[in-house]
């Protein structure tokens, strides 16, 4: 990597939890990092989620990040030396229709079978644990080493330890292309353009979410990505209900209790024309009423007092899904000194800590913890129509 004394050695675009975390660990490692965001720390994606924080039906390939994030999260608020609100209380995940009953119990075969600790529970023993549920389901996934953090407060944390070890950040600022020169035959990254000057630095990473691709597209590159709509809600604070996170079996509804007592549920990603709302002081998403009300509805049939509950907030989020649902950790195989670390597909929450290790070594040039083979940007090039279908699984 090419050091300069007065240019930092990482520009990262994004100040989500993926871009934070990753400075907080390149920092961490010796290098001079700057952040670059258009709006604020967590204003996208890593404030709409619901925050869960779970390795329970995750796809084969991202389980040792997944496990990996998860011993992290353990102890990051002493890391952090701040109140992440991180709680390891499980996830419940449970099987609706007779259909939903072979994907929970196929969910748990594989995952116990690779060592994770999943068990099958019946109605009954899922509301010992959680007994605000209703009798509409028929069976559970259980595991108890999943969980739930607060979001802003996660974000705000890696930020603040970062900004300790001297990371920079730059809010308010919109990136609007990349420069790159010729090194040595090959093209090799140069500075970040935005409408507030140039920015050279050694390396470049993007974790810019639902937004890679408009920096991406000068160079020629473009990740296969579609960005489907998800409903999230807030209740008013409610006594203490409910400890563990719920999912379903299709990803249609995940639903966690806050610290401060509000309930917090999503709905499934839904693939209608939904745009990010660039015209406020924050990028927003405005779910459609149908939307809201499907989501209301199924929250109600598993919890049944939310019917009657006030509701506090209600917005929408997008997510940045690829056709395998897998993120990209890559470089740009066309550019040096570019990385790309986006495409989490409604699940980059959970994994950021692994996911910030994991780019500052690889940006570092050094030898990851965890093989980033399945999540290369060279394995869309063969593009397949297996590729076609992907399924968000959105289970908090
Ligand atoms: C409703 C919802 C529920 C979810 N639930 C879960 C869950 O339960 N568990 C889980 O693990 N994951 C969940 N996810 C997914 C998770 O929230 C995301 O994968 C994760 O937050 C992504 O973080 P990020 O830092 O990569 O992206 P983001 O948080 O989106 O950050 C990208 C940042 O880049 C900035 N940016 C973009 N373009 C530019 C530019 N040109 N110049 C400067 N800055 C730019 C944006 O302003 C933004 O702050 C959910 C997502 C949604 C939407």
């Amino acid at each position: 990597m090419r050091f300069k004394n007065t240019y930092p050695d990482v520009i990262i675009v994004g100040a989500g939890i993926t871009g934070c975390a990753t400075a907080l660990f390149l920092a961490e490692a010796g290098a001079k990092v700057e952040v670059i965001d258009s709006y604020h720390p967590g204003a996208m994606a890593s404030g709409w989620t619901l925050a869960g924080v779970r390795q329970s039906g995750r796809d084969p390939a991202e389980m040792e990040l997944a496990k990996k994030a998860v011993k992290i999260w353990e102890t990051l608020d002493l890391h952090l030396d701040t109140m992440t609100g991180y709680r390891q209380t499980g996830n419940l995940r449970l099987a609706r229709t007779e259909d939903e009953t072979y994907v929970i119990r196929n969910l748990v075969n594989s995952q116990a079978a690779k060592g994770l600790p999943i068990e099958l529970l019946d109605t009954r023993q899922a509301q010992q644990i959680a007994p605000a549920l209703s009798d509409e389901f028929l069976l559970a996934s259980w595991c108890p080493t999943d969980g739930h953090a607060d979001p802003l407060r996660s974000v705000e944390g890696f930020q603040r330890a970062a900004e300790r070890l001297g990371v920079t950040f730059k809010i308010n600022t919109t990136v609007t292309g990349i420069e790159t020169h010729m090194a040595n035959g090959c093209l090799r990254f140069n500075s970040i353009e935005t409408a507030k000057g140039s920015f050279v630095a050694g390396n470049a990473l993007l974790a810019a979410g639902v937004q890679t691709n408009l920096l991406l597209g000068g160079l020629g590159v473009c990740i296969p990505m579609t960005t489907p709509l998800v409903s999230a809600f807030q209740t008013v604070p409610l006594t203490n209900l409910l400890g563990p996170v719920i999912g379903v079996a299709n990803g249609d509804l995940a639903i966690r209790q806050q610290i401060d007592g509000r309930l917090r549920f999503t709905g499934g990603a839904e693939h209608i024309n939904a745009n990010l709302d660039l015209s406020g002081e924050y990028p927003a998403v405005h779910p459609p009423a149908a939307s809201i009300s499907r989501v209301i509805s199924s929250v109600s049939s598993v919890l049944p007092f939310v019917s009657q509950t006030p509701i506090y907030r209600i917005w929408g989020g997008l997510l940045d899904l690829t056709p395998d649902a897998l993120p990209i950790l890559d470089g740009v195989p066309s550019v040096n000194g570019l990385y790309i670390a986006a495409g989490f597909s409604g699940h980059g929450f959970g994994i950021a800590p692994a996911v910030g290790e994991v780019m500052a070594s690889k940006i570092l040039g050094k030898k990851t913890s965890i093989l980033l083979d399945a999540f290369s940007l060279e394995r869309f090039d063969s593009q397949s129509d297996s590729y076609q279908k992907s399924t968000p699984t959105l289970h908090g």
